[in-house]
């Protein structure tokens, strides 16, 4: 079958990495983070595969509405909360769970009258982005353990760095929340991928011992089987890459020595060589970022790009001797080409490139 660049996405590779990373969890509760059309993999079919999730995370009103008009009746929770109070009704008639970080969402709570909302008060234990301070914590979970709207009150941090296990912020980060939540009963949840995967023993803390709250993890990015270490892809930590970003040769070509290739004469060829043009550009999400001399699978080999990737096509360098045809398979990123390899060529983290495909072609899903 003919295509321009598309995914491929793994639903098996997602449960797979689920369990793995529950295994390494200490038995904690799974907040599946989904957001960003599930890092680029698709709202609805992940939503869908990750049965034992416990609750779903999403970033936007409109990401959730869109779970439950599909039927998914898992709990689901905004951390960031919601940005207006028109929206809070809305988010209260869709029974989302909501993240409670400024005096604002704190307001509309408190005028909104009964209701019997499971709410997250957000601490900011040193990323330094959304969440009150930790000094206010005690007072803040009496405000709220006051205020008619909230049933259920949990408390969560994030971690601005735990993808450095050098870096010692974590440790105050964890040292800050355990303060807090030692002398709080209900649900609680620290860790996104990098917490659960690298702070495993640190959480260990977190996970025992509490006898009236349940703790909670929130993996994102390595559900889809990557990695959130500069230094290890998802293989290396026992995850399945969940997305194949591939494509096909449309045409080839031969270029001589010193030619250009693309808009602005970009590239010029030291060599006489042969020149493939995969069906693939930023129109399809994959990057302009992404340099030349970037790697490309061609029929499983490594081939570079030659010149800047344009909006639908993008040029490989064959070499002379190549005995590729038009139709052939390219793949820009997957197993054997980690997306944490592109990444680092195109100077950004995976989890830009992943978010960032378009779906021009729709996604194929394989079970
Ligand atoms: C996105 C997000 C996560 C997931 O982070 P990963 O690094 O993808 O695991 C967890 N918690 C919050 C609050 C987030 O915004």
């Amino acid at each position: 079958m003919s295509f321009g660049a598309r995914a491929l996405i793994r639903l098996d590779a997602i449960r797979d990495n689920f369990q793995t990373i529950k295994e390494r969890s200490h038995g904690a509760r799974m907040m599946a983070v989904i957001k960003a059309n599930a890092y680029g993999h698709g709202l609805l079919p992940v939503a869908r595969c990750l049965t034992g999730a416990d609750c779903f995370a999403v970033a936007r009103l409109g990401e959730a509405a869109d779970l439950r008009e599909a039927g998914i009746d898992t709990p689901i929770a905004l951390p960031g909360g919601v940005f207006s109070e028109t929206d809070l009704g809305k988010a209260l008639d869709l029974e989302l769970q909501l993240g409670v970080h400024t005096e604002s969402q704190l307001a509309w709570l408190e005028q909104f009258g009964q209701a019997n909302a499971t709410i997250w008060l957000k601490i900011d234990t040193g990323m330094n982005r959304l969440g009150f301070r930790s000094h206010a914590a005690a007072s803040l979970i009496d405000r709220l353990q006051n205020c008619a709207a909230v049933g259920d009150l949990r408390v969560m941090t994030h971690f601005a760095n735990a993808d450095d296990v050098e870096d010692d912020t974590t440790v105050s980060q964890i040292g800050q929340f355990r303060k807090i939540v030692d002398a709080f009963d209900g649900d609680i949840s620290i860790a996104n991928s990098a917490g659960i995967l690298a702070w495993e023993k640190d959480l260990e803390v977190f996970a025992g011992h509490r006898s009236n709250g349940r703790f909670w993890v929130r993996p994102g990015l390595a559900l889809y089987g990557i990695s959130p270490f500069a230094d290890r892809c998802g293989a290396d930590l026992g995850l399945r890459p969940a997305m194949r970003f591939e494509s096909q040769l449309i045409a080839i070509k031969a270029l001589g020595k010193g030619e250009t290739v693309g808009y602005g004469g970009a590239w010029r060829s030291g060599r006489d060589t042969l020149l493939g043009i995969v069906a693939a550009g930023y129109g399809d999400g994959y990057s302009r970022f992404i340099p030349a001399g970037s790697p490309v699978m061609v029929n499983d080999r490594r081939v570079k790009i030659a010149g800047l990737v344009s909006m639908d096509l993008t040029a490989v360098d064959l070499g002379p001797a190549a005995t590729d045809q038009v139709g052939d398979p390219v793949l820009l990123w997957g197993d054997e080409l980690p997306v944490e390899e592109v990444a680092k060529h195109a100077g950004t983290i995976p989890y830009q490139l992943v978010c960032g495909i378009t779906n021009r072609e729709e996604s194929v899903y394989e079970d």
